[in-house]
């Protein structure tokens, strides 16, 4: 980080502040970047051999692709964002066996799962299972996300030396999207679906949660199950920062109740390793289960006494038996994200203060506050005080008072981009530390 710091010419000027700023790092700020740092090794490329005829590819795109060898072909579900990625796979695969793909299971739609899938059908025409809610949960055409999204949450603008990893993945990898897509030929509507493929007997069964077209992939010969993405190795996102419509944090846990009571032996997720061993996936589905349930009970008990989002963040934590567990660190999803976004789909945006029901605008806003102040020269040097103090998140909403009325105010562009480098550095949340550094390098780029 130092280094790349170095590098910007405006900073010089800035640098007699930030010699009695202890801006790199406290304690705390640099366990969260190893701890974020050491999550990579997660990712690290690897065909796992679950148990007999079940592999999980990991490592070469954001999700993974697991194949289920049967007597007479091959059972593939979910099959990456990327063409690329899957062509590798597909390669690895070939090594353990060539055998006839005869279904391809989406656990859903997003576009992690279902992007590479032409390159495993070839020319097998399998049939293409998925719930018949598939892709309904997507974003209608009209409405885009102006500039805010994946790009951001996923750190794919920025160097592989700043992104770390993306939380669930190694990165995300797309190529022209939908490229590999193919829609599926047979849904499941209902609660549970049973067919036989290569000889092996597959459940599929709704389990809404991360979304509403999520389902489980369950092996009762074998006692494997595919959680899709209800359960991976991170404290869930409930509500994407990217912008997705919300999510239901009870249907999650409720989702992961089912899956406990199937008795798993082994857990083949589509993101982070798989988990073997009866007792080992009772642990970990019961541990995600247990932190969902916790946060979304502790959520609703506090809409209860009347407490808004911002006062519910301050109170609602993990219990300290969960708070560490492996399953449940907030590499990907964070809490206080959860509980807003529990609050705002049962109750929705406004928080029950009526000075918030027609607030003044931004712009009217800053400007008062900045002439409450003294002007700009008394926010500049408060916000340059905050940040030699280590006070990076006012430090940011200083300068976002004087932007809000003069976008190319230099010395705002400039605090704001030094806080949110300090914040992104606190950060384990892999999506939290690329919005921040995203946010940044775009305002150094305009203060240069
Ligand atoms: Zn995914």
């Amino acid at each position: 980080m130092l280094t790349s710091i170095r590098m910007i010419p405006w900073l010089y000027r800035l640098l007699p502040m930030l010699l009695m700023t202890p801006l790199f790092l406290t304690a705390q700020e640099s366990e969260n970047l190893q701890r974020l740092r050491e999550h990579s090794d997660e990712f690290r490329k690897d065909i796992i051999e679950v148990t007999d005829g079940v592999y999980l590819a990991i490592g070469y795109a954001l999700a993974n692709v697991i194949m289920i060898e049967g007597d007479d072909g091959l059972i593939i579900v979910d099959t990456t964002e990327s063409v690329a990625a899957a062509t590798e796979i597909k390669t690895e695969f070939d090594k353990i066996t060539t055998k006839s793909v005869r279904a391809i299971i989406y656990t859903h739609s997003h576009p992690d799962h279902v992007g590479g899938a032409s390159v495993f059908a070839g020319a097998d025409n399998p049939e293409v299972y998925a719930h018949e809610k598939a892709h309904r949960e997507n974003l209608p055409s009209t409405v885009g996300r102006g500039g805010r999204g994946g790009a951001n949450q996923f750190g794919m603008q920025l160097a592989d030396s700043e992104r770390l990893n993306a939380g669930i993945g190694p990165k995300l990898v797309f190529g022209p999207q939908g490229q590999g897509y193919i829609a599926p030929t047979q849904t499941l509507d209902g609660e549970r679906m049973t067919f036989e493929a290569a000889g092996i007997r597959v459940e599929l069964v709704y389990a809404p949660g991360e979304t509403d077209d999520q389902i489980y992939v369950w092996l009762p010969e074998k006692r494997v199950l595919m959680p899709g993405d209800n359960f991976y190795r991170a404290f869930p996102n409930i509500v994407a920062i990217r912008g997705v419509p919300l999510r239901r944090a009870d249907h999650w846990y409720q989702s992961l109740a089912k899956m406990i009571a199937e008795q798993p032996a082994y857990l083949a997720p589509s993101h982070t390793r798989p988990i073997m061993g009866a007792a080992q996936v009772n642990t970990a589905l019961t541990a995600y289960h247990d932190g969902i349930k916790s946060v979304y009970d502790q959520t609703i008990a506090g809409m209860n006494r009347g407490l808004r989002p911002d006062e519910l963040v301050e109170t609602v934590k993990l219990p300290p038996e969960l708070a560490e567990n492996p399953y449940l660190l907030e590499f990907y999803g964070t809490v206080p994200w959860a509980v807003r976004a529990i609050y705002a789909f049962h109750l929705g945006w406004f928080d029950g203060n009526a000075t918030n029901l027609f607030p003044l605008s931004n712009a009217d806003r800053a400007a008062r506050l900045v002439t409450l102040a003294g002007g700009d020269s008394n926010v500049i040097e408060a916000a340059q005080a905050a940040l030699q103090e280590n006070e990076y998140q006012w430090a940011a909403e200083l300068a976002d008072y004087l932007l809000t009325n003069n976008p190319s105010q230099q010395d705002a562009l400039r605090i704001k981009a030094l806080a949110l480098r300090a914040i992104g550095a606190q950060q384990i949340s892999a999506n939290a530390r690329n919005w921040y550094i995203t946010s940044a390098v775009a305002l150094e780029r305009a203060a240069d």
